[in-house]
């Protein structure tokens, strides 16, 4: 994911069933079905720790032949299961996966299941308690990279479907499978192949698990991510570094510059100050602020956790809503002149910044990218020369709460987990869900297992193994469930 999402990204939205939880009668067929998967779990983590070695690190071109290597073994696994017209789909980079069990007749809703099977790269490895592509399980986790983000969450989608089809039931829905090899470095291949809105993905509602829960105890369903644009800066000066000795006060220093220009981008409320930034932002339903207002947030625990003085951001809004329906500016990196050790005494030639806003519903990353860039320009004072790099963006999304696919999933995960169920939206993003709802016209359903604590992007990321069993049946359920909607 681009990147995911740690708790400080998330926001619930508590559409708490007060209703005490009711134990769900499973029709006959799922009984064997949940067996099926309690008597294979073992053979599924095998699959999936065979799954993890790949160093299917998509930013790293070196790696390449090692992510092709990723997606035919995931391919070949998928026909084991039992999937159907399962093909490797080239593109300019790495291949899509596809696979379908269309067995369900056209009365019946189709489910699209979208996921990466690339990761993240491993650096700093010094850092990891274990080699992080040789998984190991330890203290009811499984570790290693991608094991949450991804492939541990889509792979419980094509275990549950085997389960299906090697007890002989019939999912009662038709599903198909479209994974990529690039969510963590652009999703370029996804993107172009979504564009022609392609017939063979059609479907009534895109399933991707890819986010993570509230917190270790909240179950949730995501129906809402923050979208995300960025910029680099670079403020040029002389034609080479200069001694300050000799030329220091007689000319702009880059660096000096870059300083003061990122520093007029926030104003003292902590808003951003560039010029129709807010324009157009959708105002939150009366249930969202109900559902702020009950949530369980301890700004203090917040900041304990982190290890911050104390919270910050925009005025006039909690914490739960800064991080996640509101839109920010970050700097994500600065650098130039001398950054080594000791001292040297220099004007820099220049100076760059990288910097990514996180958009909400109503704003569009195109435009929230040329209106910052605008600014920039306009701030930079004249004795310095200033180029602006456009990074690539996508759109926020909100999904429908009350399409049928969030239902079955917000049964499913109540059902496999025994856990009660919130809906959140969460402050990070997955830039191609929006794409999806768009050119396939069906609703994004997040069903979610990962946890903030599985430190994704970073060493020691890990997967719960209940939540890897519990993904599988929830899974399964969903298919269930959703078959009970009409389409
Ligand atoms: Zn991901």
């Amino acid at each position: 994911m681009n990147p995911r999402l740690s708790k400080s990204d998330m926001l619930v939205l508590c559409i708490a069933r007060t209703a005490p939880i009711r134990i769900i009668v499973i029709v006959e067929n799922m009984d064997k079905v949940l067996g099926f998967i309690k008597e294979n779990e073992q053979r599924f983590l095998d699959e999936l720790i065979e799954f993890l070695k790949f160093e299917s690190v998509s930013t790293q071109k070196a790696r390449q032949p090692e992510v092709e290597r990723c997606a035919e073994w995931l391919a070949d696994n998928m026909r084991n299961a039992g999937i159907e017209n399962v093909e490797l789909i080239k593109t300019k980079t790495n291949p899509l996966v596809y696979g379908d069990f269309i067995h369900a007749g056209n009365d019946k809703p189709t489910v699209l299941i979208y996921g990466h099977y690339d990761v993240q790269p491993e650096d700093p490895v010094d850092l990891w308690d274990s080699p992080p592509f040789e998984p190991e399980v330890r203290n009811g986790n499984l570790y290693g990279r991608g094991t949450a983000d991804d492939k541990g969450q889509v792979f419980t989608h094509v275990k549950a479907l085997e389960a299906f089809i090697k007890s002989g039931e019939n999912p009662g829905v038709n599903v198909k499978f479209i994974i990529e090899g690039e969510e963590e470095s652009g999703s370029y291949a996804m993107t172009d192949y979504l564009m022609g809105s392609p017939d063979k993905i059609s479907c009534d509602a895109i399933l991707i698990s890819d986010t993570s829960w509230f917190s270790d105890d909240i179950a949730s369903i995501t129906y809402g991510l923050r979208g995300i644009t960025g910029l680099e800066i670079k403020v040029i000066g002389p034609n080479r570094d200069l001694h300050s000795g000799t030329y220091g006060g007689g000319i702009e220093n880059p660096l000096n510059a870059l300083c003061g220009i990122v520093s007029q981008l926030h104003d003292r409320y902590g808003r951003v100050t560039v010029p129709g930034f807010y324009d157009g932002i959708q105002e939150l339903t009366q249930q969202e602020k109900d559902n702020f207002a009950s949530l369980p947030h301890s700004d203090a625990e917040y900041a304990k956790d982190l290890d911050v003085p104390m919270v910050h951001g925009e005025a006039g809004w909690g914490t739960l809503e800064r991080i996640s329906v509101r839109p920010t500016l970050d700097l994500n990196g600065m650098y130039g002149g001398y950054t080594g050790d000791g001292h040297k005494s220099i004007i820099p030639s220049y100076a760059v910044a990288k910097m990514t806003m996180r958009i909400v519903p109503g704003q569009k990353w195109e435009d929230i990218q040329q209106r910052t860039a605008d600014y920039i320009k306009a701030i930079a004072p004249p004795t310095v020369k200033i180029e602006v790099h456009p990074e690539h963006g996508g759109n926020p999304v909100v999904a429908p709460l009350d399409s049928p696919g969030i239902k079955a999933a917000a049964k499913a995960m109540e059902v496999a987990f025994g856990k009660q169920v919130v809906f959140t939206r969460e402050g990070g993003s997955i830039p191609i869900v929006e794409l999806f709802q768009d050119k396939l016209s069906a609703p994004a359903v997040m069903m979610g297992f990962g946890l903030d604590s599985d430190n994704i992007h970073s060493p020691n990321e890990k997967f719960k193994l209940t939540h890897f069993y519990g993904g599988i049946n929830a899974s399964a359920i969903f298919m269930d469930e959703y078959s009970k909607s009409s389409k």
